[in-house]
């Protein structure tokens, strides 16, 4: 009886060690990465104090790019999830901290002074660290254009990262994100012009796009947040969230883009 227990025991152990035997001869078709969107932000720190919050505080990213040098730090594997996005949502899908990889950029966001709300510019050197990591990153997931989205975008009552100086339109002239073609958007501004949008389409085409937004059908205070969050994304220069038309040709033209 002992000797059977010893000899049983010892299988056990061998079990353990080994794991399960598992045949990986087959596999499915039908599966994709776990990674489908990169959410990009600024940290409104300094890099000292972005690195202290990213790696001790209540959040963190999967990289932060530095200020001088623009150092690309990685602080989580991209296979975990890191705790960038918070309550989000982009094309139906909530809470994106599960489906996307962050990126934290070094900048103080904004001042508000006597003369206005002033941005923190990004540096050259951070610009060039950001695009060849993006590079990477959608190759190796296989990420589709609009879905390198800002935190603005994924959360627009509550976020204004990465703000209206982060280089959406240069980074698009090299591949990376969706931008429209300037005279696709001057053809639609004439149509829009003589026949401004209602609420309804807004609403309609932000979603489609990937916005999160119900269908009101008026031009409430979720849709004025919205349209700025849009407005900041593809057209810096004003983002009041008014609707206007350019705005609408904007939208038109990107969700054209399929
Ligand atoms: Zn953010």
């Amino acid at each position: 009886m002992k000797l059977l227990l010893t000899s049983l025991t010892l299988l056990l152990l061998a079990g353990c060690a080994s794991g399960p035997r598992i045949d990986r001869s087959h596999s499915s078709v039908n599966q994709d990465g776990r990674v489908q969107f990169v959410v990009l932000h600024y940290t409104n720190a300094s890099q000292d104090q972005s690195l202290d919050l990213l790696t001790k505080g209540e959040v963190s990213s999967h990289y932060l790019i530095g200020s001088e040098p623009a150092t690309i730090f990685q602080l989580v594997d991209e296979n975990r999830r890191a705790w960038h996005a918070g309550e989000s949502e982009w094309q139906g899908r909530t809470w994106l901290n599960s489906s996307s990889i962050g990126i934290e950029i070094v900048n103080k966001g904004y001042d508000d002074t006597p003369n206005g709300r002033l941005w923190y510019p990004y540096s050259e050197a951070q610009y060039q660290s950001l695009a060849a990591l993006l590079k990477d990153i959608i190759k190796r997931n296989n990420i589709e254009p609009r879905n390198i989205i800002g935190h603005s975008d994924i959360a627009p009552l509550r976020k204004l990262d990465p703000g209206p100086l982060f280089p959406w339109k240069r980074l698009a002239q090299e591949g990376i994100g969706i931008w429209p073609n300037d005279q696709a958007v001057a053809r639609q501004k004439m149509r829009f012009d003589f026949n401004p949008p209602s609420a309804a389409w807004y609403q309609q085409q932000l979603a489609r796009f990937g916005y999160a937004i119900a269908q009101t059908g008026e031009f409430d205070v979720t849709t004025h947040h919205v349209i700025a969050a849009f407005q900041m994304h593809f057209r810096p220069e004003r983002f009041d969230g008014q609707p206007d038309a350019q705005t609408a040709a904007i939208l038109q033209v990107l969700n054209g883009m399929r």
